[in-house]
């Protein structure tokens, strides 16, 4: 594994009104390419550290820096300018990631449309021609080109969640934030997927957090796995070592449920 950092988080803290921590004091980093599984259960703040990230929530206090960035500070005009499309994110239902107004070419393209001081390489040579770029995009995600033209209700759940994906890796990010992204669709539809954005991912060198309470997904989409419990990174390994003695009491447990129910934590 390379010793380059696409992003680190550093003691990641963020409380909401009169409750517990919902994120407390989490830290790590991401190399080039990798894809690190996050699991845990309901509630122990996956996707509100998914927010604090993207900086979609304004956290307490902790540090964060993306590659080429320098850190940033949540909720300023200026740190999401800073961001220009770096960290993107492929949410669970694919219906609330796409404007129902927008025609699937004008979503795909909206990051690219605000883009303005950067050039994404993977559309260098195609950037004044809209078509082609969307066009290229779409193909990226194995869908056919006609759907550009259509709405989203127009698609399958699969469908949708391809174009979502599409979207992200639009602005060429350095990292992209799954949150459970496959959830709402059937198992075959999952699969599917999974399979692309693998290719997809090690085709284009995307580092990816990818969060998901299913533990066979993370299992074949992994390189490393960390476990999140209140909040708090509490186990963090190598995928081979996921059923090892070694593992955290916790994750134990974790894995002890999956196995009774099937393949969902
Ligand atoms: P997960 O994605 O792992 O299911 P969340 O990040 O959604 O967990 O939630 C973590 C904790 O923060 C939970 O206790 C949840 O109730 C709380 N929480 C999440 N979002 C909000 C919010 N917008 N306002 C208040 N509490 C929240
Ligand atoms: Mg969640």
């Amino acid at each position: 594994m390379s010793e380059e950092v696409v992003f680190t988080v550093q003691n990641l803290i963020k409380t909401y009104t009169g409750q517990t921590r919902a994120i407390d004091g989490i830290s790590f980093s991401l190399h080039p390419g990798e894809c690190v599984g996050l699991i845990g259960e309901s509630g122990s703040g996956k996707s509100t550290l998914a927010r604090c990230i993207l900086l979609m929530e304004k956290f307490d206090s902790g540090q964060m820096w993306f590659q080429g960035r320098g850190m940033l500070q949540p909720r300023t005009a200026s740190a999401y300018r800073a961001l220009e499309g770096q960290v993107q994110a492929v949410f669970q239902n694919p219906a609330s990631s796409l404007n129902p107004r927008l025609r699937i070419i004008d979503s795909v393209m909206e990051p690219l449309d605000t883009l303005k001081n950067r050039t994404p390489v993977m559309v260098q040579d195609c950037r004044q021609d809209r078509l082609k770029c969307a066009k290229r995009l779409l193909n990226m995600v194995e869908l056919p080109e006609h759907l550009l033209h259509q709405y989203p209700h127009e698609l399958s759940g699969g469908q949708k969640q391809r174009v979502a994906i599409a979207r992200a890796i639009s602005s060429e990010p350095s990292l992209i934030i799954m949150d459970e992204p496959t959830s709402s669709l059937d198992m075959i539809t999952q699969a599917q997927i999974i399979e692309m954005f693998m290719t997809l991912q090690k085709n284009i060198g995307l580092s990816c957090l990818f969060i998901s309470h299913d533990l066979a997904t993370i299992q074949r989409i992994s390189d490393r796995i960390m476990v999140i419990q209140k909040g708090r990174i509490i186990d963090h390994f190598a995928k081979k070592a996921l059923f090892t003695s070694e593992r955290h009491a916790y994750t134990q447990q974790l894995i002890h449920k999956y196995s009774k129910r099937g393949s969902k934590l």
